[in-house]
């Protein structure tokens, strides 16, 4: 008889956790890998509401795809639900004029850093069980799997109004990933909880994209605008967005489940460079000028996601916003010297406001 056989589902299930724990996740939860079919529901509303607008590729075909595991891995029992705590103390000096950028891309590309993890867990489990352990499928954060409805499943969490899956210890500064596996496990309860009463989020989100509980119109979120949006940020949300300049954290900031949270001890997600929790703008105006600064400047941060132009895009409009003199000489240089049309727009935009907000000369 192989190892496999003489394990149950309850030992295979600790020695998971302890591993996983051994490993640095924070959070491990087991379920079983049905298909997920009132979020198919839920999603298949939205996009026919226009709340996913901004992502053409979220079609009908993808989000069912998304919602059924076997289409990842057929034969598929089980999913290991992971989290880790991602909550740093911002500690930088900030400089005027000053942008910020959400929590999560304040360290190492969080996508592999959870894969090497998740790697190195299954590793130990096929050292444990033997071939049996089949092969496991890794993800983090992709649109081919519902990861928050997983870790409801799982027992991670429930869903806040602003959509995102609150765990009791953790709140929701959490990173989610995802182990699908063909082995049979002993499952957890899914995760319970509400928001009450509370709608601090929806009150206090500046774009107003969190137009009912759990309901998000992706395109006015300023995450999506400042990282997937590719084009013209909408003149209308510039003034709401700010000075995020990548991500946004408002929704999470006024989360009360969010305030009695530890600091995370990963290493892992501690600030690649000192300046990433609260940026000079004109500083960074000046790194994203040329493709080989800006590489330099983020490499193995999520920062590269929307590309030099796209970040450059989100600094004119944070600097449009900022009321600071000081940044209508870089700007008029920057304007100059662009050759990306859209970021130009955004940079004359930019300079309008500032100018626009000058005393009249007498
Ligand atoms: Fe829920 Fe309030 Fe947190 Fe929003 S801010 S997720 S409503 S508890």
């Amino acid at each position: 008889m192989d190892k496999l056989n003489k394990l149950d589902g309850q030992e295979l299930s600790y020695f998971i956790k302890s591993a996983a724990a051994e490993l640095g996740f924070d959070i491990v939860g087991l379920a079983p890998a049905g298909p997920f079919e009132e979020t198919q529901a839920r999603l298949l509303e939205h996009i026919e509401q226009g709340r996913i607008a901004g992502l053409a590729w979220f079609t009908p075909d993808r989000a069912a795809f998304a919602c059924d595991p076997a289409n990842l891995l057929p034969q598929v029992r089980s999913i290991i639900s992971l989290g880790s705590n991602y909550l740093i103390e911002e500690s930088h000096e900030a400089s005027q004029p000053q942008g910020k950028v959400a929590r999560y891309a304040w360290g190492r590309d969080y996508h592999e850093v959870l894969k090497e993890k998740m790697t190195a867990l299954y590793a130990r489990l096929q050292a444990y069980i033997g071939p049996d352990a089949g092969e496991g499928r890794f993800l983090v954060d992709t649109a081919r799997i519902v990861d928050r409805a997983v870790a409801q499943r799982a027992g991670i969490g429930f869903f806040g109004k602003n959509a995102n899956i609150i765990n009791k210890k953790y709140g929701s500064w959490i990173f989610l990933c995802e182990i699908l596996t063909n082995l049979e496990l002993e499952y957890d309860a899914p995760g319970l909880g509400t928001c009450g009463k509370c709608t601090r989020c929806i009150d206090a989100c500046p774009t107003d994209a969190i137009i009912g509980p759990g309901i998000v119109h992706n395109d006015r979120c300023i995450s999506y605008l400042t990282i997937e949006l590719k084009g013209a940020i909408p003149v209308e949300l510039r003034e709401p967005m700010g000075n995020w300049i990548f991500g946004c954290d408002i929704c999470q900031d006024v989360c009360p489940y969010n305030k009695k949270v530890l600091p995370t001890t990963h290493l892992e997600f501690q600030p690649t460079t000192p300046d990433i929790s609260s940026p000079n703008l004109i500083e960074w105006l000046k790194l994203t000028e040329h493709e080989e600064t800006f590489r330099q400047k983020f490499r193995g941060t999520p920062l590269l996601r929307p590309k030099r132009v796209g970040l450059r895009r989100n600094i004119a409009v944070a600097l449009g916003n900022s009321q600071d003199e000081a940044a209508l000489e870089p700007l008029r240089q920057a304007l100059q010297s662009e050759p990306d049309q859209n970021v130009r727009e955004h940079l004359a935009w930019a300079l309008q406001q500032l100018e626009s907000n000058q005393e009249p000369l007498s």
